[in-house]
């Protein structure tokens, strides 16, 4: 009888306190559901930790990480076009949420008739707080007993997202409004500050340019006055280094917060962290008060 009793408290307690399992593709949407969900949530990227987002391709380990969460968070199917066939074959349609039906998207400068739009719309504020609002909602739909958790963490992370959102009103002032950057990933940042964007490869860091755009760039550098060529950390830099050292400017890491490594995350530097340090690389490559 005793035992009896035991197994089912054992059983009772652990369905009252089973937590919110969570499955990420990109570090934007882990970063968010990561400060929102806190204690509550058991969080999963797919996308591994140090990867490059862009070649990602699910394997067994990720269908196994999707099978057992509660509510999978897509970037949508431009960054991920493998997401569609892959939610359709595990019949997970409806824990699903396509982060990208729900933020303001631009059409990727490549395909302006507007069939693609432009993936990495993390890179514009107004679209961060509103996947910081979605975010919320979903936890609370999903998990409505810590529905004050979620609320209170949510503002809390609001409030530090406006802040930063403030500083970087700077780079409106800025004199020398032209970036030259690794792939075509800061085109939301741009349209928010009226900067233009010049990059090497295009919307993915794995095209390589040709050597007449590489000379095409080093011409830019000169003529604009560009002193720095950004790159990024998950890509190589060995093109930002022959533009670089042909104009004879310097190279900086610019990252598009695609994604983090597995230290960085350990170690609590995440979106924030990494756009107030983007904020002083840009404030300098442009010339900022
Ligand atoms: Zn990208």
């Amino acid at each position: 009888m005793f035992k009896k009793i035991l197994v089912l408290s054992i059983l009772a307690s652990s369905v009252l306190f089973a937590k919110l399992t969570v499955t990420t593709t990109i570090y934007p949407l882990y970063s968010v559901v990561k400060e929102v969900g806190g204690k509550n949530v058991v969080l999963n990227n797919l996308i591994p930790f140090g990867t490059e987002p862009h070649d990602f391709e699910p394997n067994p380990k990720s269908m196994a990480l999707l099978s057992k969460s509660d509510l999978f968070i897509t970037s949508g199917k431009v960054m991920e076009p493998w997401s569609t066939k892959v939610v359709k074959s595990m019949e997970i349609a409806d824990k699903t949420f396509d982060m990208s039906k729900h933020v303001k998207l631009v059409a990727h400068k490549e395909f302006e008739d507007g069939k693609v739009y432009d993936p990495h719309y993390w890179l514009s504020f107004d679209n961060y707080i509103k996947m910081i609002k979605n975010v919320e909602s979903l936890l609370i739909k999903k998990d409505p007993a810590n529905k004050k958790s979620y609320e209170k963490n949510s503002d809390a992370y609001l409030k530090e997202i406006t802040a930063l959102q403030t500083k970087y009103q700077t780079l409106k002032t800025c004199k020398n409004k032209k970036v030259i950057v690794n792939h075509d990933a800061f085109g939301y940042l741009a349209n928010d500050y009226g900067i233009t964007q010049y990059s090497i490869s295009g919307m993915s860091p794995d095209e390589e340019p040709s050597a007449k755009q590489i000379a095409e760039l080093i011409k830019i550098v000169k003529k604009e006055n560009i002193h720095t060529v950004f790159f990024e950390e998950f890509a190589s830099d060995k093109i930002a280094k022959t533009i670089a050292d042909e104009a004879n400017v310097k190279t900086d890491e610019l990252s598009p917060v695609e994604n983090i490594t597995e230290k960085q995350n350990e170690e609590n530097v995440g979106f924030v962290t990494i756009m107030t340090e983007n904020l002083a690389k840009l404030k300098d490559a442009m010339n900022c008060q």
